[in-house]
This record gives structure tokens, sequence and C-alpha cells, in this order.
């Protein structure tokens, strides 16, 4: 019997609410991913700051510390003009999560690649998440935005699909 999932969390995570969020109709088909620029810190503040108008609705530090800014149910504003699955309007059904820092000057760090798979961890069977419905910044809104980082997005992209393909393998076999 698998532990509840609080009692699988490593990664601290706080909550810093962000008024920059629509209604609470989000229909959590998929994942986008960003890199924030900044730091954690001077990232949320942004976030906080209601003449921003953007928030993703998680944000994870170099340690591995997650921040929620938005909670899942709701409409977070990150992707702005975006395509993905024939689609536009990402932010009405791909959540936010952003990795703090810019993938284009350092790569993302060892902490940051396994909270974002704890983070997953806790969504993807529940949203039936598959890795193509995992996408990046840079792919939805092409020529607009370069995050991530390509090689980076292949790294991160390579280790989630190791973590969850290896998951999905062992359930297939029981012992
Ligand atoms: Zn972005």
């Amino acid at each position: 019997m698998e532990p509840p999932l609080a009692a699988r969390t490593v990664f601290p995570e706080i909550e810093r609410p962000s008024p920059n969020r629509g209604p609470e109709t989000h229909e959590r088909l998929g994942v986008l991913f960003h890199h924030s620029e900044m730091g954690f810190e001077e990232t949320i503040a942004r976030m906080q700051d209601p003449a921003s108008q953007v928030s993703y609705h998680c944000l994870i530090a170099q340690d591995g510390t997650r921040c929620t800014l938005v909670p899942d149910t709701f409409v977070a504003w990150h992707a702005g003009p975006s395509r993905f699955m024939g689609r536009s309007r990402c932010n009405d059904f791909l959540l936010g999560l952003a990795l703090a820092g810019d993938t284009d000057l350092a790569p993302i760090t060892g902490a940051q690649l396994a909270s974002a798979i704890e983070w997953l961890s806790a969504r993807w069977a529940p949203l039936g998440l598959a890795t193509d419905r995992l996408t990046d910044h840079r792919q939805v809104s092409p020529g607009r935005k370069r995050d991530l980082n390509p090689a980076e997005w292949e790294r991160l992209s390579r280790a989630v699909a190791a973590h969850f393909g290896a998951a999905a393998a062992r359930t297939s076999f029981p012992s």
C-alpha cells in the first residue's frame, strides 16, 4: 500500500497566493513548463503584484522548495498567446509550472528536477497526465518565448519519461 502523498513529500512547500488569476474553471489537461528568468523571491514578489498581471501555479526554487501561487483549479496567467493540442489559450487547460532562474544561463538543478517530478507525481494519475501532455513555453509560443532552453527541455523530458515510464512498468507486472 502506498503512503499518502503528503507523507512522500520531500521538498518544502510554501503558499504565497497571487491575486493574478482567473475563474475556477481550469481544465488541467497538461502542464506547461517555464523558467522565470528571475530568482525565487523576486519572482514571487512579481506574481503577488497586481500590476504585473502574471502568475504561475507553482514556482520551484533552485533548492527544490515549491511555492504555490495559484491553486490548480483556478486559471493562472502564465502562457499569453499560445497553442497546444490544437487549441489556443493554453491558460485555460495547461497548469503553469516554473523553474526559478534562466535555463539559458544555468542548467536546471538536480533538486529542481526532483521537485518537479514530485509535483507531477501528485497529479499524474489523478489528472491522467502523460508525457505528450507536457510542453514548454517556447513550444507553445514559438518565436515569442525562449523558455526553456531546448537542451534543458530535453533533459527534463527524459527525466520525467524515465521516472513515470518505470513506475508504469512496475505496476504492469505485479509480483
Ligand atoms: Zn514562460
